[in-house]
């Protein structure tokens, strides 16, 4: 499909050139140079790379050209061909006499191409001066500078760049929030559990739905000795945002640790009744254990397991039967249970809901996409 763009744009571009040719015959020596039949040659000769390049040298940049131009910059940077793009953004600044938003207009796409390259203090530079602009082009330009800021992880002015932008983005506050738990971490991993918590209120300010935060201030509160509030923090995620509860597993038992065992068993009861989450289900084996006794937990699971099936879910219960049998039965569950364990060894356990980048390990910023918060554990046969 791209190549077939492609190709329609080299037509256009011939089209042009030779309407330029037809409207003014005394032009068309100082329009249609030299490299311009040579591009006409080589993609009669199927090679549109060289044609797009001597295109880009011999189609004069006018008010009439100029879309083309723009549509070949913006095709090859898509075909991520960048540095393409880039020389024909370059091309269009440095002959190109227009209008003053038209060219601002090309400095941003200049900045895009950029980005892609991986060039971050060329994007910033080169968008730097166009935050001073009005209107679309200021915005556009603290959009790329927060994408920047976003990559180069620098929270204090990505916040600040975000702070800037006047028009409605429906997902800007719940990417401000992600930022004030990036520093929140920042703050917990030099022990700054004071410092991560007034973060974390301005990322909850910012999305109160973001569990992200209510995870984050568990850990903090935590760090503080105040299990009260870390369990407070914890069981909210429940409400806001059930799909993250397997993450707070670890949080909870240090939350809960200092209360009665069944607090935390009927928690996780009400856990379960909402997401059908197999850590849940083994967390909550794990509390039943000394009640119900070995056998007894088996059943648990295994009830829990004929209604949401999963592979990781057998595996533990033919852990539990194996420490309760001898022999033969218990060789061909070792043998079974060597089969469970490959059957999910390469699979992965997060996925984003938005790309469908999937992985072992939960990226709060898709690496893939570079949304914040898209990214879910799996559930299913296979996963959760
Ligand atoms: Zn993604």
């Amino acid at each position: 499909m791209d190549n077939w763009l492609l190709y329609a744009l080299i037509v256009a571009a011939i089209a042009i050139g030779w309407w330029l040719g037809r409207r003014d015959r005394s032009k068309a020596p100082e329009t249609l140079g030299p490299n311009y039949y040579q591009g006409v040659n080589y993609l009669l000769n199927d090679q549109p790379d060289r044609a797009v390049a001597a295109f880009i040298e011999d189609l004069a940049v006018s008010p009439d050209t100029l879309e083309t131009h723009l549509a070949m910059g913006s095709l090859l940077r898509r075909r991520g061909e960048v540095e393409k793009a880039v020389s024909v953004h370059e091309n269009i600044l440095r002959h190109a006499v227009l209008e003053r938003s038209t060219m601002l207009s090309v400095q941003l796409e200049l900045a895009r191409d950029y980005m892609q390259a991986g060039l971050l203090d060329r994007a910033e530079a080169t968008v730097e001066s166009l935050v001073d602009e009005p209107g679309q082009i200021r915005t556009e330009a603290l959009s790329i500078l927060l994408e920047v800021y976003e990559r180069e992880k620098e929270w204090d002015k990505a916040i600040a760049a975000a702070g800037e932008i006047r028009s409605v983005e429906p997902n800007l506050p719940h990417r401000v929030s992600h930022y004030y738990c990036e520093l929140a971490e920042v703050g917990l991993g030099g022990g700054d559990a004071d410092l991560a918590l007034r973060c974390l209120r301005q990322a909850r300010d910012h999305d109160a739905t973001n569990a992200r935060v209510l995870l984050l201030e568990g850990r903090a509160e935590l760090e503080r000795g105040n299990h009260d509030k870390a369990r407070h923090a914890l069981t909210a995620i429940l409400e806001v945002d059930p799909r993250r509860v397997p993450e707070s597993l670890d949080l909870l038992r240090a939350a809960f640790a200092d209360g009665p065992a069944q607090e935390l068993e009927a928690y996780l009861e009400q856990c379960l009744e909402r997401v059908p989450a197999t850590s849940l289900v083994l967390a909550l084996a794990e509390q039943k254990r000394e009640t119900l006794g070995d056998v007894g937990v088996a059943k648990f699971i295994a009830d829990y397991l004929k209604r949401n099936p999963t592979i990781r879910g057998l595996t533990q219960l033919i852990d539990l039967h194996i420490d309760n049998t001898s022999g033969a039965a218990r060789e061909n569950l070792s043998i079974l249970r060597s089969f469970t364990e490959a059957l999910v060894v390469d699979k992965p356990t997060y996925r984003c809901g938005e790309c469908g980048f999937a992985g072992k390990s939960l990226h709060w910023h898709c690496p893939s996409c570079r949304q914040w918060g898209t990214t879910e554990p799996i559930f299913g046969l296979e996963g959760e």
